[in-house]
């Protein structure tokens, strides 16, 4: 991990002297299953329609401060009002303005790790402390009773759904049960959220909690990791926070356009998120098959991302081997606390599904 020169850590605000950047490990690989993109084509049309767009937008101008157009069609998409919703560069961008609108020094950021690693970097980043409640072990299943009372005592939550990495989804009920417990506010991720079984969106919640704030990205299931756009959905007054504190200008005219295009044509992803959840099926039952005569030590998590959980004997070797000999990068977590051994595998189209499971094959059958 790199770490800052002993001159930057002198000059640098104390609190960011230690400090590990986030670290997406990528190396140039012919196949690319490590950072959860959409590795399809855009749906037929949609690439034009978003070249048009970027083609009629002048340059010369700022952009539209809260991104009025975008936040309109993504409002009519879910049912909520312009006041309900917050677009950001990213994701990424909304979770660090979470932190720096709502945290800070003196109050608690209650997580259940593994989760996403962005959380407690962005909580370093803002002095924000974080309270732990470890999922299971074994299942990675959520300890129901202890994030209750955890979420009791802190100022915000964060839960994932579908988890990043483990891919399971959170309950409606205990969301509902999170926002009662917390005085604060509680974001439910869902980045993954299209690729999840149907009516599993706690985005029904909105109306009658109002300390719920719901985060989406265009990163995932529709493709434009490399746009950055991503939004939030939550109550007027939560959203006026967000738009109070955001750099104004952060959503610049051409992620705009781009967004919008794909928000408008939103259904011509459909047969895309659908088969990225019947790949992860296929994907789930070829590595199951490769991994079950290891158990304990080699096992799969069925997820509802889209990617999937795995562990392995060695799994850094067996990445480091999947990167060097096949080009094939996937992400791993072999280093992280409650991942021992797991790598994390991008549901990618159906060949490159297919090189990585004849390449582990080979790898593991040496
Ligand atoms: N949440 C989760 C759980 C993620 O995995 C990611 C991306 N890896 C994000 C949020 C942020 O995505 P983006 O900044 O690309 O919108």
């Amino acid at each position: 991990m790199t770490q800052l020169s002993e001159r930057m850590r002198a000059l640098v605000q104390p609190h960011l002297a230690e400090i590990e950047p986030y670290d997406p490990a990528f190396t140039p690989c012919d196949i690319n299953l490590s950072a959860n993109e959409n590795t399809y084509p855009l749906p037929e049309g949609v690439r034009e329609a978003v070249d048009e767009a970027l083609a009629a937008t002048p340059l010369n101008r700022y952009p539209d401060p809260m991104s009025n157009d975008l936040r309109d069609e993504l409002a009519a998409w879910h049912g909520v009002v312009r006041e309900n919703v917050c677009v950001g560069n990213g994701g990424d961008e909304l979770l660090y303005n979470f932190l720096l609108a709502f945290g800070g020094a003196g109050r608690t950021l209650l997580t259940c790790p593994p989760d996403f690693s962005e959380y407690a970097f962005f909580a370093s980043l803002t002095q924000t402390a974080v309270e732990r409640v470890w999922r299971d072990e074994a299942t990675y299943g959520l300890r129901c009773e202890e994030l209750l009372a955890a979420a009791v005592q802190a100022d915000l939550v964060i839960l994932t759904s579908p988890n990043n990495p483990t891919g399971d989804v959170l309950s409606i009920d205990l969301a509902r049960e999170v926002c009662a417990a917390c005085p604060g506010l509680v974001m439910v991720d869902e980045a993954y959220g299209e690729f999840a079984d149907e009516g599993t969106s706690v985005e029904c919640l909105l109306g009658e909690c109002d300390n719920l704030v719901v985060l989406h990205t265009l990163s995932k299931a529709f493709g434009e990791a490399g746009i950055r756009c991503g939004y939030v959905l939550a109550a007027p007054d939560v959203i006026e926070a967000f738009a109070a504190i955001r750099q104004i200008y952060s959503v610049n005219v051409l992620t705009q356009a781009a967004a919008l295009t794909a928000v408008r044509k939103r259904e011509a992803f459909a047969p895309v998120i659908e088969t990225i959840r019947s790949e992860r099926e296929r994907l789930l039952s070829g590595l199951r098959a490769l991994t079950e005569p290891l158990a304990p030590q080699g096992a799969v998590w069925a997820g509802q991302g889209n990617f999937l959980l795995v562990r392995l004997p060695q799994a850094s070797v067996v990445r480091q081997r999947l990167r060097d000999e096949f080009s094939i990068l996937v992400r791993d977590f072999s280093y992280a606390p409650g991942l021992e051994d797991c790598l994390r595998i991008t549901v990618g189209m159906p060949e490159e599904n297919d090189a990585v499971l004849d390449a582990l094959k080979t790898i593991l059958a040496e």
